[in-house]
């Protein structure tokens, strides 16, 4: 793994600089001959670089993400739905449903953004960071076991989540996923297992439709399911409301030795494809929370990028989740309070 060597356990945890791990295959996902006009473009990437780069990144390590293995994703896919994806890159590309393309880069952008979850997991895991985030594409959270939907081709996160306990020997995973769309696929995946809770925060009414509150996962995985829908024009009020009221609480209890986060930045008051109404800052407070509570139960947090449709909003939000998630939580910071 590149950059390996940085860190290392025998390093204080407040020396070990937080990684941010992205690759150039991600950029190349492009919609533009399958869908001319889409919302999820590689201009995304390239307003979330530029913006970072103008800030030297935040101080964050920069690793560039392997490319996954079939068999990682196999870890939540099926094989057949793993193969349908590559043949229809290998065959130029083309639409996938309505909202959902695939272009020849695509399923070499799917696999660095599905191996830089996995990368950046074992990292986490090994104690290399403290904190760690993904800025990659496609997305990844609605995508279910043998269909892709929502933009997305493969589920990075629910991978993640999936490697951690089989491979990395992680007892207890917590997934929060701020995007404002439900995470129907990472749901699915765990729906029925008591070692995954997966807690969202989503605008009902909106794509996918699912995600009631009343859906609190099934059998084995009862109550390991926490869904929070919320009103459109729902702000940042209510998102730390709920964050701290049921979100901590519940991960708390459930006490996981790893939080991954669906990080997406689409419930800005600027994003095209919703309607709530979140700041850029408000996203630096949510990671900081995060950040914070992750450190009380002594487990790293890595996020992993999916939706947010305008890029200037998008560039300033990724930035304030750096600086939230890369904030020790032992040290002040008046530029998020
Ligand atoms: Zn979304």
């Amino acid at each position: 793994m590149a950059g390996a060597a940085a860190g290392g356990l025998s390093e204080p945890a407040e020396k070990r600089r937080p990684l941010y791990f992205s690759h150039p295959a991600c950029f190349a996902h492009d919609p533009s001959r399958v869908m001319p006009g889409h919302p999820e473009s590689p201009q995304r990437l390239r307003a979330i670089e530029r913006h970072l780069a103008e800030r030297d990144w935040l101080g964050w390590e920069r690793r560039q993400a392997p490319a996954a293995t079939e068999a990682e994703l196999e870890l939540v896919h099926g094989a057949g739905h793993v193969r349908a994806v590559r043949e229809l890159c290998e065959a130029g590309g083309g639409a996938i449903d309505a909202d959902t393309y695939a272009s020849e880069a695509s399923f070499e952008a799917a696999l660095h953004a599905v191996g830089a979850a996995c990368a950046m997991t074992r990292a986490l895991v090994d104690g290399e960071a403290p904190a760690g985030f993904c800025a990659v594409r496609p997305a990844g959270h609605h995508a279910e076991a043998e269909r892709a939907m929502g933009f997305c081709l493969f589920d990075n996160v629910a991978i993640a989540a999936e490697l951690a306990i089989r491979e990395l020997e992680v007892e207890r995973v917590f997934v929060f996923d701020w995007d404002v769309h439900h995470g129907n696929g990472t749901v699915e995946a765990f729906r029925r297992r008591p070692d995954v809770l997966v807690a969202g925060i989503h605008q009902q009414g909106i794509y996918p439709g699912t995600g009631a509150a009343e859906d609190r996962g099934s059998g084995p995985g009862e109550g390991c399911t926490i869904n929070l829908p919320v009103p459109a024009g729902s702000g940042e009020e209510l998102w730390l409301s709920l964050l701290e009221r049921v979100v901590e609480p519940a991960a708390a209890a459930f006490e996981p030795n790893l939080i991954l986060v669906s990080a997406g930045f689409d419930a800005h008051r600027d994003d095209p494809l919703a309607g709530c109404r979140l700041e850029a800052a408000s996203f630096g407070r949510i990671a900081r929370r995060v950040r914070q509570l992750a450190t009380a139960l002594g487990a790293p947090v890595g996020a992993v990028l999916e939706g947010g449709y305008s890029p200037p909003a998008l560039a300033e939000s990724v930035a304030a989740t750096l600086a939230g998630l890369g904030q020790d939580p032992g040290e002040p910071s008046p530029a998020l309070t």
